[in-house]
């Protein structure tokens, strides 16, 4: 059984460009529960970000225009929304682009295509984590 302190916001920003990827997200977060927001591009993202005030964002890094490392870059310098988790989504396995996800502020890392049960219990991992020191 899961104990729950004060509720927290069960919202969800996904920042993706590909359309089929977005949709295979948003299926898997709706139907464990989570009230989904969708952008297709980086600047549209981080509005969103700081209308809902999610509690995790999940950030493709290959976006057209400003890129998902920018765009997390952006969202860790505002103070208004740096304690948001991001989590990257990427196609893009290798090790020294982990390295620059992590390093950009991302909390954890996703490889496409996604592993179902690997990308539902990263999510609710980092859903809300609060960072150990600010
Ligand atoms: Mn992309």
């Amino acid at each position: 059984m899961k104990i729950t302190r004060e509720k927290p916001p069960r919202k969800i920003v996904v920042i993706e460009d590909n359309l089929m990827n977005m949709e295979l997200t948003v299926d898997i977060l709706e139907v464990a529960g989570y009230k989904v927001f969708t952008a297709t591009n980086a600047e549209d993202g981080i509005r969103l970000v700081k209308t809902e005030m999610p509690g995790l964002v999940l950030m493709d890094i290959s976006l057209s225009g400003m890129d998902g490392l920018s765009a997390t870059s952006a969202l860790k310098k505002d103070p208004a929304t740096r304690h948001i988790p991001v989590m990257a989504v990427t196609a893009h396995a290798m090790r020294g682009d982990e390295e620059r996800i992590l390093h950009a502020g991302c909390c954890a890392c996703v490889t496409k295509p996604i592993d179902v049960q690997e990308f539902r219990s990263k999510v609710s991992q980092f859903l809300n984590c609060e960072p150990s020191n600010e």
